[in-house]
């Protein structure tokens, strides 16, 4: 049987010949999707499904059976009615289509469903393939479409389809992306049908459009402290370096330009230790003003809103830390809230925020913007927290991560990022890997699974102590940051090397 070529395999032989290949000849290599991808892919059959109620009178093709898929394709086509899911296969091309719409006599609009707000590259490349297989089977396209999401839609009661969705036409583009199209599928049939795999140089479609799955294998020889952990380099430039045989951040030359912060890094390289401004240090800790409340936030952002009012994607605060020093060195209290319930939990997060934040003191995050927009977001919905988040609160915020993203302290040991999870084990003993939940995506993820899934209590309860766990942690690390931080501005803490102004 002759290989196929699928769409998703045009878009994995677009990004890199070498992953197409390993896809179609050597898929062992190939790792299991982890539990976000696998939401993902779920969110999206969702979303898939909820398209095919704007087209009442459409059919669905059944996709269990290869075969009978295609038979039912061809019986189905001569009915003039919205299909959903027919495959087509012609010249070991195979292409199935979310929705085909009749137009006129003998047309069709190809409707490619996405769950995004927005179009992107990799959509009009995946639909010009639908098109060119299509038009080879036979069919006649008149447009296509992409139909995503509606970022502007408000939920109100039930869910409105033909309002949650907007179809962006994209036939010009197709045009255009096509163009060449017929030498490229020809190169990547050649490919998947070699013996031999493509040898491919790392590059730039290692991460584009999407993180390529077998980039561990690809990257094993790229060594710590390379080029890539400049902080916020572009990747083209990285690449340039990298190409140029320049792989590690101490053979940087001088004559490379480089900001201020990338240039730290190459001196650490050449050096060793730490960058400690001790200036900017003490200017931020003598901007905390005691009591201090360390405070972090846990969201879901669902695609289909929740709740009257909301919007797709829109932030859910569902949980958050907060740990309490009244006084420097003093005893730290910790308080925290975990929604219960599938209401939504926005009320009571904001009320139990206003009990526990006092009137006075400096409210510590890490990426103020977050946890800024998540309360803004959350006053407007409901405004009797308006006047207590605009007056009392905002003008409390201070940013941690300020401190990090500034360079005011870099330890190479954190690899060219300024997260809390690069900067808390260079400060403290505190580590993310411990814990059963060590990520936020994940525990939105658990959180999700355990309030609005059928899952057993025992079930519920573990994951539920498991996110307690992780959120404490988050704040936990403000708190032995900025420990370790005011260790350093008084000079005692004994591991600091070659301090950059003391
Ligand atoms: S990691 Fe990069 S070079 Fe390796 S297969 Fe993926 S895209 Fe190609």
């Amino acid at each position: 049987m002759p290989k196929l070529l699928t769409k998703s395999n045009y878009l994995l032989g677009l990004q890199c010949p070498k992953l197409l290949w390993v896809a179609k000849n050597d898929k062992q290599r190939i790792p299991e999707p982890d539990e976000i991808t696998l939401k993902k892919f779920s969110e999206g059959h969702i979303i898939g499904e909820l398209a095919t109620r704007v087209f009442p009178k459409g059919q669905n093709i059944p996709d269990e059976n290869f075969k009978e898929n295609l038979e039912n394709t061809k019986k189905l086509i001569s009915k003039r009615i919205p299909l959903f899911e027919p495959a087509f296969m012609v010249d070991n091309l195979y292409s199935r289509a979310d929705i085909l719409v009749p137009v006129g006599e003998d047309e069709w609009d190809i409707v490619e469903v996405k769950s995004a707000t927005k179009v992107k590259d990799v959509n009009i490349h995946d639909v010009s393939f639908q098109k060119y297989t299509y038009e080879k089977a036979g069919l006649k396209i008149r447009k296509c479409f992409l139909m995503h999401i509606n970022n502007q839609y408000c939920l109100d009661g039930q869910v409105e389809p033909s309002e949650l969705f907007v179809q962006t036409e994209i036939t010009e583009d197709v045009e255009k992306f096509s163009e060449g199209i017929e030498s490229r599928i020809e190169q990547m049939i050649k490919i998947i049908n070699s013996n031999q795999e493509p040898q491919c140089k790392i590059n730039i479609s290692c991460n584009n459009p999407y993180e390529c799955p077998i980039k561990s294998e690809c990257w094993e020889g790229v060594p710590k402290d390379s080029v890539f952990d400049f902080y916020r380099m572009l990747k083209k430039k990285c690449f340039e370096l990298y190409d140029s045989g320049i792989i590690c951040l101490n053979e940087v030359p001088e004559s490379v330009k480089l900001n201020d912060k990338q240039a730290i890094q190459r001196r650490l390289a050449f050096d060793g230790g730490k960058h400690i401004d001790k200036v900017q240090i003490k200017n931020f800790l003598n901007n905390l003003k005691y009591p201090i409340y360390y405070l972090d936030f846990e969201t879901i952002n669902p695609v289909i809103p929740k709740f009257d009012g909301m919007k797709p994607y829109q932030r859910i605060p569902f949980q958050f830390s907060l740990h309490i020093q009244e006084e420097e060195g003093g005893e730290i209290k910790h308080i925290s809230f975990l929604a219960e319930g599938t209401s939504d939990p926005r009320p009571k997060f904001m009320q139990a925020l206003k009990d526990n934040l006092g009137e006075k003191g400096s409210i510590l995050v890490y990426n103020q913007s977050f946890e800024k927009g998540v309360m803004n977001e959350s006053a407007t919905a409901f405004p009797e927290f308006r006047e207590w988040y605009d007056e009392n609160i905002l003008p409390r915020i201070k940013d941690l991560w300020d401190v990090f993203r500034n360079f005011y302290y870099y330890d190479s040991e954190q690899g060219g990022s300024a997260s809390i999870k690069a900067v808390l084990p260079v400060l403290s003993d505190l580590k993310y890997s411990d814990l059963e939940i060590s990520k936020g995506d994940l525990a939105s993820l658990e959180y999700e699974r355990v309030t609005y899934g059928d899952v057993g209590e025992e079930e519920r309860l573990r994951v539920r102590e498991a996110l307690e766990r992780y959120c404490e942690l988050d704040t936990l690390a403000e708190v032995e940051i900025v420990k370790g931080l005011r260790e350093i501005e008084k000079g005692e803490k004994l591991n600091i090397d070659h301090p950059a102004q003391l």
